[in-house]
């Protein structure tokens, strides 16, 4: 039978808000008959109608589509023998441009000027009349500053630090609240809004900035109220609000963390979305206005911002509280401290249930990713305080940080005994759904794909973060930039990549430089100088992030949206590599500033640094050749040609300029990034690729099959390997458990990815980084090693896209490293794409592969016999040699 599995509008099954005036619709399909091919389809919203040949990101192409408006679309779908299947998605506009008749306002009381420091979270207040007749209600909101909003105590919406981050100066989303039933009862209603500095103002960057975007926090709302008679309500922010600074929050920042004072509490407490969180309901809903020791209200203020972003509907996903957790231990440290092991080290927050307080009894918990010597080890945090601190009011109560959140695994908790106390804790990330799985016989393998998921979670959190724990958290472009292929196959990342690289087409600078961190916010006076100019691999995220989420979801919009930004990122390149050269060594990108092979073991930042021309060029030849492959894509084969040349001059000039006559670097000492590239990203001929795997196998097996790449060798060193004839030795690499390796993290009992193969040493103490430039700088949950990923799905399940989105694909599992089984399945922009192996007692080799409707299959055998499979699932076997 036929069955449309899923259909999407803006990547949304339900709940889709939209500004976009040509909404883009995608659906699955299924059968359960092989071979099944979608013959027709046509999609319908109101009086428009199209007939469909393809199924991803069609668009609305009907008459102009009105602002506050509900749709409904309906699809319905032929195949190739005339059984046909419909579904129907809804989505409602957002404002489309209609002008806000809310205003910005603040606490034209507070000025907000210390350094290095956070503002106090404001308190907004407005009383709702009643409403008559209520067909439709709608809370539209936006902040600067991160806010939660409550309605009658109650919190609205699901989402954590709303409105998201986004670069503020050029774009700023706004949330659509659905308040209907709320406010249908007839009743007056009170609606609070607690607005925090979160990103706009609060502290942010390790060298303490704060009010980046925004003198103090400010608040804009609109409450939309339709009595389905023509008569419709609007309220806005104006100065009939109230606001008060005199909340209980008393603190609120990302690195910091939150003191919050129960005794004021006017609200249920939040409690993410998931059930088993004790905090759920538990507290009193009460007035924010008149009760509860809230004082110091008065009248809010007109702010005038000093930016003017464009207030676009939602189109990220929001960050949500997603996994429970409850402790696996508690202990008490040797300096008597009681401590909470939640078993993962993830980003999220604690939920405190306490029993039988004390009014002013102050409960603290301290959050860290690893012990030492029985304590918590904080050093790693450099100034993030990572505390949450509850003054508690009489009796029992919950409490659970909204307004910020912290990197850690164990918690450290002063202020209250153990009986009195239910402590577990929740993780909070972006929206995206877990869209694949791999397996294998080897559970060290089983548990590293465990560590490179949670990694992502955790450094997921509305934008990608280097890292959730220490003061930094930052967009850095270069580690999404490798990371991105691993995610893609791991989760749904279509709208959380999208509004980032709305964000990196927003930062790019004239001359065409990508910053290192998007949103850009400066840390150094100096980085402003690096911005304009190109930094290889970070900078390179806005073609190779684009191009990953292109293979998975298959939507040319985005490459063509990105287009122009990779154009201009390349020439700029360009530029500063033939900046006062000649001949050849203009395609030798040297100048000015690159990470190089960032965090390469056994040596230091300048040599990773110094390594950078190596990786540059590497770079701007990959680059060049993924934007011919573009621009073929995009139908522009004069760029095509342009781009395959600049590839092939730059690969030439590594190859005759860094590179010796046997293929050997030209450097002082020798390094595996810089053989890796040049392999990966297909810059030799057949001769010289021989030679160059050979002198890295050589490496590898000197070095003892230890990993001795930086950032941009790390996601590649095992295809490397694997693809030029050295397969066991990629198989070694990756199992070999010693340090430095993935699975030496893995032995030491890592539950995440660190940014150092020797974050813990093998002595078991941490290397800070102490003395080797990076001024102290180690944290057990950076993903960008996590990258390998990467191969585990794509050579040893052996699922690997070859057209965007999985139209055609290939499955040829590498078979070695001892492994006798292996599962991988990821959800293609079709559907899922799965592969699941094992080699059974005689040694034969036997695979069951799923093919999505609308997908056409490469299966590969390990004897080296290959056929086309069409949709459908497939069992085959054959023997091993
Ligand atoms: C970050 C990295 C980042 C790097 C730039 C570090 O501080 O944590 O992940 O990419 O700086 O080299």
């Amino acid at each position: 039978m036929l069955k449309i599995a899923r259909f999407t509008v803006e990547g949304m099954t339900e709940g889709c808000v939209t500004d976009r005036n040509a909404p883009r619709f995608s659906w699955q399909l299924e059968s359960d008959r092989n071979g099944c091919r979608m013959a027709t389809a046509r999609l319908r919203v109101g009086d428009w109608q199209q007939d469909c040949t393809e199924q991803i990101s069609i668009p609305y192409a009907g008459s102009p589509l009105q602002p506050f408006t509900e749709y409904e679309a309906h699809l319905s779908v032929t195949d190739d023998t005339g059984e046909t299947a419909e579904a129907a998605v809804r989505f409602e506009t957002g404002r489309l441009d209609t002008p806000w008749s809310g205003k910005w306002i603040t606490d034209g009381q507070y000025h907000f000027t210390e350094k290095a420091a956070s503002p106090k979270p404001m308190v907004f207040c407005k009383k709702l009349p009643a409403f008559r007749d209520v067909k439709k209600a709608r809370i539209y909101a936006t902040a600067m500053g991160i806010y939660n909003l409550y309605l009658d105590g109650r919190k609205v919406g699901e989402d954590f630090f709303a409105p998201g981050f986004t670069a503020y100066q050029k774009q700023l989303q706004y949330r659509t609240y659905d308040v209907t039933s709320e406010l249908a009862d007839g009743k007056e209603h009170e609606l609070t809004a607690v607005v925090a500095g979160g990103w706009a103002v609060g502290r942010y960057t390790y060298k303490n900035r704060n009010r980046v975007y925004a003198d103090r926090q400010a608040f804009l709302a609109e409450i939309k109220v339709d009595d389905g008679l023509g008569q419709e309500t609007v309220i806005g922010t104006d100065q009939t609000w109230k606001v008060t600074m005199d909340g209980p929050f008393l603190e609120a920042e990302f690195y910091n963390g939150e003191v919050y004072d129960a005794r004021k509490a006017f609200f249920t407490a939040a409690d993410g979305k998931k059930s088993e969180s004790p905090a759920a309901g538990k507290t009193q809903a009460g007035s924010a206005s008149d009760e509860n020791g809230i004082g110091g209200w008065h009248a809010a203020a007109l702010e005038t911002l000093r930016i003017s972003p464009k207030i676009e509907a939602q189109y990220g996903d929001p960050v949500r509280a997603h996994e429970a957790f409850q402790p696996v231990s508690v202990t008490k440290t040797p300096s008597g401290t009681l401590v909470y092991d939640f078993g993962q080290n993830f980003a999220g927050v604690i939920c405190a249930r306490v029993h039988g307080a004390k009014a002013g009894q102050k409960i603290v918990f301290t959050h860290a990713e690893v012990l030492m010597n029985g304590e918590l080890y904080r050093e790693p945090l450099r100034t993030a305080k990572q505390e949450a601190v509850l003054v508690c009011r009489d009796g029992d109560q919950t409490y659970m940080p909204t307004l910020t959140y912290m990197g850690f695994r164990y918690v450290g908790v002063t202020g209250i005994s153990q009986k009195d106390l239910e402590l577990t804790a929740v993780a909070l990330y972006s929206d995206i759904h877990e869209t694949g799985s791999f397996s294998c016989s080897n559970e060290l393998v089983n548990k590293l794909q465990s560590n490179i998921c949670w990694g992502a979670k955790s450094n997921f959190v509305d934008i990608p973060t280097d890292c959730p724990q220490r003061d930094e958290r930052l967009g850095w472009t270069g580690d999404i930039a490798l990371f991105a292929p691993a995610a893609v196959y791991n989760f749904s990342m279509k709208r959380f990549l999208e509004k980032w690289l709305r964000d990196v087409k927003a930062e790019q600078r004239h001359g065409g430089g990508i910053p290192m961190i998007i949103p850009f916010v400066k840390v150094y006076w100096q980085w402003e100088l690096v911005v304009t100019m190109a930094v290889d691999h970070w900078g390179d995220a806005c073609v190779l992030v684009p191009w990953a989420e292109y293979q998975a979801d298959g939507d040319l919009d985005l490459l063509r949206e990105m287009y122009p930004v990779m154009q201009k990122y390349v020439k700029a390149c360009k530029f500063w590599a033939g900046l006062f050269s000649v001949g050849k060594k203009r395609y030798i990108w040297q100048l000015l500033h690159h990470y190089g092979d960032w965090v390469a073991p056994n040596s230091d930042m300048w040599t990773w640094m110094k390594r950078g021309k190596f990786t540059a060029t590497a770079a701007l030849s990959r680059s060049s050749a993924l934007l011919a492959q573009i621009a073929d894509l995009l139908g522009k084969p004069e760029d095509s040609a342009k781009y395959r040349t600049l590839h092939e001059k730059t690969s030439d000039a590594y190859r005759s300029i860094l590179m010796d006559e046997n293929c050997r670097l030209k450097n002082k000492e020798e390094f595996q990034t810089g053989y890796v590239l040049p392999l990966h990203y297909d810059m030799l001929n057949a001769e010289d690729r021989k030679k160059t795997a050979a002198r890295l196998h050589e490496l590898v097996q000197k070095e003892g099959y230890h990993i001795g790449t930086g950032f941009p060798g790390t996601p590649y060193i095992l295809f490397a390997l694997a693809d030029n004839g050295y397969e066991d030795d990629a198989f070694r690499m990756l199992l070999c458990d010693t340090c430095p390796s993935w699975l030496y993290e893995v032995k030491v009992g890592g539950t995440t990815i660190w940014e150092r193969w020797d974050a813990l040493k093998e002595d078991g103490t941490c290397n800070t980084g102490e003395g080797d430039g990076t001024g102290g700088m180690v944290s057990f949950n950076h993903y960008a090693s996590g990258s390998v990923g990467d191969f585990l799905y794509r050579r040893i399940a052996g699922i690997e896209a070859t057209s965007g989105g999985y139209k055609t694909f290939r499955v040829k599992p590498l078979i070695g490293g001892g492994l006798t089984s292996a599962s991988g399945s990821t959800e293609t922009a079709y559907g899922t794409a799965s592969s699941s192996w094992h080699i059974e007692d005689g040694g034969s080799f036997r695979i069951k592969v799923s093919v999505p409707v609308g997908a056409e299959c490469e299966l590969v055998l390990p004897d080296g016999t290959s056929e086309k499979l069409g949709s459908g699932t497939y069992e085959r076997t054959c023997r091993l040699a």
